[in-house]
């Protein structure tokens, strides 16, 4: 089944408007993606007719804004295919996925102790692993890539030893888009019982995923990666993880008794959940799910395959531009420098033409270093994108050699 594309693009409204007087050409989705009408209704329906606190409220508002909340828990959870709702603990996204158990793992880790991470890490997963290592005395590991972008899985697994008490790579790599085989990962990480975080930031845009299928602990993600709001997002956990994981804020909301002098803390999921939710963000991240798993998951991937086959047929006859990251397995993001420029000059007029990109480090300094660039200029597709937006974006890449010559 394919994707009726000019049908998905019509839903979202951005797409409509124009940048810097050109009709606009959003290839930055990486960064963020679009939100579909379906996903502004939810917001606007929640504000303008149930807006309410939950969990709290003895009243008709009250208990629908609580039906909707914990009918989203049910959303994620079905879309990561975990086997218990209160697995799922809401977030205002990956960065603060990462951090919550971070800040567990920290606790736990002892001096002497190794985590692994991957030389292609976003800032979000790596700086967190380092600094709890730092505070725990505890050394960190990274595993390195070739010069494509793919893990090298035998230095990976050599670095894993019965040390290893954490092990944490992304789903797929933002700054490069090499999907990692996360499941065979998780098995040599498994086998030495160490727990296993799967960055999910990037994963969640192009299908459903199935953390039980990873046999990982922990798989995060933010809601604005994928056609959701921003300042949402989840963590996946292991039940019995969880159940006695450290707690990360206190306040209400996730407690069981409270005296003065001490208080206990409530059950899953509250336990990690503090305060008063982002409750219209969790509301949108579900219509953005709904939304999404309406389309054949093979017709996103197909689709979006074909973007990035015809976007390296293009690059290759343009003289100067070398792509970075080049794996066999990877989706539709493609970073590059052109000779003799700063991807920022690049990004500069590619704006004045209407085409939106990224350029910089995207969170990944070390990355960069190790691939021996100051940045990239990153174009990443989505389900909206068409060979004409491909076909803009090289125009624009022309004229920014042009101009930069
Ligand atoms: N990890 C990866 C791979 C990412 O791409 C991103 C965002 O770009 C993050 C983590 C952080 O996500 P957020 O800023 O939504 O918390």
């Amino acid at each position: 089944m394919s994707l009726n594309v000019e049908q998905i693009r019509a839903q979202f409204p951005v797409l409509q408007e124009q940048a810097n007087g050109q009709p606009l050409v959003y290839l930055d989705n990486a960064a963020t993606t679009q939100k579909p009408q379906a996903v502004i209704d939810a917001l606007v329906e929640y504000y303008s007719t149930y807006n309410s606190n939950v969990h709290r409220g003895a009243h008709f508002l009250s208990d629908k804004a609580t039906r909707r909340y914990e009918e989203a828990r049910q959303v994620v959870a079905h879309y990561l295919n975990a086997s218990r709702t209160e697995e799922v603990i809401w977030t205002s996204g990956t960065t603060e996925s990462i951090n919550l158990i971070a800040n567990g793992v920290a606790q736990r880790l002892e001096a002497g102790d190794e985590v692994v991470v991957t030389e292609m890490e976003h800032h979000a997963n790596l700086v967190t692993w380092q600094q709890a290592c730092k505070k725990a005395g505890a050394t960190l590991k990274v595993a390195p890539i070739n010069d494509a972008g793919e893990l090298d899985i035998t230095a990976f697994e050599g670095l894993v030893t019965e040390r290893t008490a954490f092990v944490a790579f992304p789903h797929i790599s933002n700054a490069l888009g090499t999907i990692n085989p996360v499941q065979e990962l998780t098995q040599i990480a498994k086998a030495v019982d160490a727990l296993v975080l799967v960055d999910g930031a990037q994963g969640v845009a192009h299908g459903a995923v199935d953390v039980q299928a990873i046999g990982c602990d922990f798989y995060v993600f933010s809601g604005h990666k994928v056609f959701g709001p921003t300042g949402v997002g989840a963590l996946w956990g292991r039940y019995e993880l969880l159940q006695d994981w450290p707690v990360w804020l206190v306040g209400g909301e996730m407690i069981a008794t409270v005296t003065y002098q001490d208080a206990t803390w409530g059950e899953l999921p509250n336990r990690l959940e503090a305060g008063t939710p982002n409750i219209a963000g969790v509301i949108g991240l579900a219509a953005a799910l709904r939304w999404l798993q309406q389309f054949d998951a093979d017709a996103i991937l197909a689709h979006e395959q074909d973007l990035l086959t015809y976007a390296t047929e293009c690059a290759s006859t343009i003289e100067g531009m070398r792509l970075i990251g080049t794996a066999k397995n990877k989706i539709g993001v493609m970073s590059f420098v052109l000779e003799g420029t700063h991807p920022a000059d690049v990004g500069f007029i590619l704006d004045k033409q209407g085409v939106a990109i990224r350029t910089g480090d995207h969170c990944a300094q070390p990355l960069m270093k190790r691939l021996g660039v100051p940045g990239t200029a990153r174009a990443s597709f989505s389900i909206y994108n068409t060979r004409a937006d491909i076909d803009r974006l090289f125009s624009a890449i022309k004229k920014a050699q042009m101009m930069l010559a």
